[in-house]
């Protein structure tokens, strides 16, 4: 290992007939690191990790891949893997085949291919699976074998789509944590695409957020969470997402400032004792927990939990109290305002 970035995207541009893919996309990403690529459905997630695994060019820029300039590059040359949502494996074919296919194609000799694939399949817990065909697995044990299909590609750098798109909610928790684990335990460098900010946040070790084609904020999901750099970072990551709060509503802050205050530093407190007179919303149950959302005139995403079952009805007047120790502030653009 070097200092040296793994791979290396510079001042990345990509237009569609004038009309915005991405721009200014510029990333430095470790060797072994796990990345994230976080943003709302068309912000330029899928086109940014086309462009590293070039199935696009870019208009302008460059790309790095271990030291070498792969910006003009094939995909094939670029030593990478990629799963995608659709698992695009072969329904005629069994898993194991499906598995080596890469490796058949590339004349691989079957000895090794065989050693290959019994290595991807107990990693991935598919042993016993080999002659089943796509169709008689479940979304989550099909998905996996797009995963050893990418493990068998021996590849350092694995770019990874919505892999878990098509999961449902438990399964996708399962494969999220056997993801992470490959990626640890192989010590390969993982660039993975998702508009789901909590497999983001679980999983990587750099978020990189976008917005409009372009990168709002990178690092680490403890920075993004406890720095949003804007108010659209405030309200992306995190769930609930951050409350944002007119200054004109609270005594101390300048004029058309945005002040914003995550849920778990909201307490209820005695009436007339709070800093926000607010009524109750909605209150909805989770198990551990009750979150009840807030309305106030000057607020958006009020919420206060509680522990165990404590709904509220609508309506019901609810004083709030918080410390401004715990506050982020935003001017009237939503760039967070630095302490001095
Ligand atoms: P995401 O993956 O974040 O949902 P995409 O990268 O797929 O977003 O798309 C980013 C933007 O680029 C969108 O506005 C989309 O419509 C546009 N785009 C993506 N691919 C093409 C294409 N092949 N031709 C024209 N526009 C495209
Ligand atoms: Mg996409």
């Amino acid at each position: 290992m070097t200092d040296e970035p793994f791979v290396i995207l510079k001042d990345i541009a990509k237009r569609w007939n004038g009309q915005l893919g991405v721009e200014e996309i510029s990333l430095e990403i470790a060797e072994g690191s796990f990345v994230a690529l976080l943003g709302p459905s068309g912000c330029g997630k899928s086109t940014t990790l086309r462009l590293l695994a070039g199935l696009e060019a870019p208009d302008e820029g460059q790309i790095v891949i271990n030291g070498r300039d792969v910006t003009t590059s094939a995909a094939s040359d670029r030593n990478l893997s990629m799963v995608f949502q659709s698992y695009a494996l072969f329904p005629h074919l069994s898993v194991a085949e499906n598995v080596v296919f890469g490796l058949k194609v590339r004349r691989v000799p079957a000895p090794e291919r065989q050693e290959k694939l019994q290595r991807a399949l107990e990693i991935t817990d598919l042993v016993g699976y080999e002659n089943r065909k796509p169709g008689e697995l479940s979304g989550g044990q099909r998905q996996r074998v797009a995963l050893a299909r990418a493990i068998v590609a021996g590849q350092r750098l694995c770019l990874m789509d919505e892999p878990l798109s098509n999961l449902d909610a438990k399964m996708r928790n399962a494969v999220r944590k056997d993801i992470k684990k490959l990626q640890r335990d192989l010590g390969i460098t993982v660039v993975y695409v998702t508009h789901d900010q909590t497999e983001a946040m679980s999983m990587a070790d750099v978020v990189v957020l976008m917005k409009d084609g372009r990168i709002v904020q990178a690092g680490s999901p403890e920075d993004l969470y406890n720095k949003p750099d804007t108010t659209f970072v405030a309200e992306f990551v995190g769930a609930p997402p951050m409350a944002l709060i007119n200054s004109a509503a609270l005594k101390g802050f300048a004029e058309d400032q945005t002040i914003g205050l995550r849920t778990e530093n909201v307490t209820i407190a005695p009436k007339g004792k709070g800093r926000l007179s607010c009524v109750v919303r909605e209150s909805e149950f989770l198990g551990a927990e009750t979150m009840i959302g807030l309305e106030h005139e000057n607020a958006t995403g009020l919420t206060v939990m509680m522990p165990g079952l404590a709904l509220k009805e609508e309506g019901e007047p609810i004083d709030i109290a918080f410390n401004d120790s715990d506050l982020h502030v935003f001017d009237a653009q939503g760039n967070r305002v630095l302490a001095t």
